[in-house]
C-alpha cells in the first residue's frame, strides 16, 4: 500500500533530514513511525503526503507515486499534520463543510460529515468556535478533517502529544478503530501507545531507520540473558541512547 524507496532530504545547509530509508506498509497495517526529535518523521510524512519534495528515492502511495502524481496521491491520504491547520474563527461544523469543499469530496456532505462527527465524537461541540475548544477537541476536529472523502491511508503525526492521559485514551481507541479499515502511519512519542496500537514498527534516528519489524521481531533482537521480555520503551532506549543509560 506505500513504498517508501531510498527516500533522502537534503536541506539547503546540506543536512540530510531523511537519509536513505526504504519502508513498506501493507493494506490494513498500523505502522509507529518511532524516533527522538529531530529524527526526522515528520519530513517523511511531509514527503509522503506532497507537502515537501525529497531530494532522492520514491514515494509510492496505493501505486501511485508521490512525486509523479501528487494531485491523484493526496487523494489516497487523510493527513494529520504536527499542527493541525484549523481555522480558529470558524465553527466545527462550518470547518469541515470547508474541508468537505477543498477536498472536492463527492461524497453526500451532510451524511459523510454526519458520520464522521459521530465517529470522532464532537458532535457536541459541532456549533462551537474552534478557538474555544480543549486541545483534546481540537485534536478531533483536525483527525475529522483527515478524514473528510474517506481516504483509505491515514497519517497522522503525533496526534497525542499535549493531551492528557484521558484523552490519549480516547484517541488511541479512536486509532485502533480507523485501523480496521484503513492503513494507518503514526508517529509518537509514547511507546506504550504505540505497543498497544501498531501492527508494525519503525525507528528513525538522526535521518536513519535504525529498526523495522513487529515487536516480537525487535525483542528477538535484544533477547536478554534472563529471558526478560523488553518493553518498546526499553528497545527503544537501547537502540537510540545505547545500553548506559539505564
Ligand atoms: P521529527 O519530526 O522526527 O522531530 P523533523 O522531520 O521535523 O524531525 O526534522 C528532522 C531534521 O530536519 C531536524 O534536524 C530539523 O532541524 C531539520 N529540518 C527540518 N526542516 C528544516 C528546514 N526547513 N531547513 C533545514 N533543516 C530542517
Ligand atoms: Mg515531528
Amino acid at each position: 500500500m506505500i513504498e517508501v524507496r531510498n527516500l533522502t532530504k537534503s536541506y539547503s545547509n546540506g543536512e540530510k533530514a531523511v537519509d536513505n530509508i526504504s519502508f513498506t506498509v501493507g493494506e490494513g497495517e498500523i505502522l509507529g513511525f518511532l524516533g527522538p526529535n529531530g529524527a526526522g518523521k515528520s519530513t517523511t510524512m511531509n514527503i509522503l503526503t506532497g507537502y515537501i519534495s525529497s531530494t532522492d528515492g520514491s514515494a509510492v502511495i496505493g501505486g501511485v507515486d508521490v512525486l509523479e502524481e501528487p494531485i491523484v496521491a493526496k487523494r489516497k491520504i487523510g493527513y494529520l499534520p504536527e499542527q493541525p491547520p484549523l481555522y480558529p474563527d470558524m465553527t466545527v461544523d462550518e470547518y469541515l463543510r470547508f474541508i468537505h469543499e477543498l477536498k472536492k469530496s463527492k461524497l453526500p456532505k451532510n451524511t459523510h460529515l454526519n458520520e464522521i462527527c459521530e465517529l470522532v465524537k464532537v458532535n457536541d461541540v459541532r456549533g462551537r468556535l474552534i478557538r474555544n475548544l480543549s486541545k483534546g477537541y481540537r485534536q478531533r476536529v483536525g483527525l475529522a478533517g483527515a478524514l473528510v472523502g474517506n481516504p483509505p491511508i491515514l497519517i497522522l503525526d503525533e496526534p497525542t502529544v499535549g493531551l492528557d492521559p484521558k484523552q490519549i485514551i480516547e484517541i488511541r481507541t479512536l486509532i485502533k478503530q480507523l485501523g480496521r479499515n484503513h492503513t494507518v502511519i503514526l508517529s509518537s512519542h509514547i511507546l506504550p501507545e504505540v505497543q498497544a496500537v501498531c501492527d508494525k514498527i519503525v525507528i528513525i534516528n538522526e535521518g536513519k531507520i535504525v529498526a523495522d519489524g513487529d515487536l516480537e521481531g525487535l525483542r528477538s533482537r535484544f533477547k536478554t540473558e534472563t529471558d526478560e521480555e523488553l518493553s518498546l520503551e526499553q528497545i527503544f532506549i537501547k537502540l537510540i541512547y545505547g545500553e548506559g543509560i539505564i
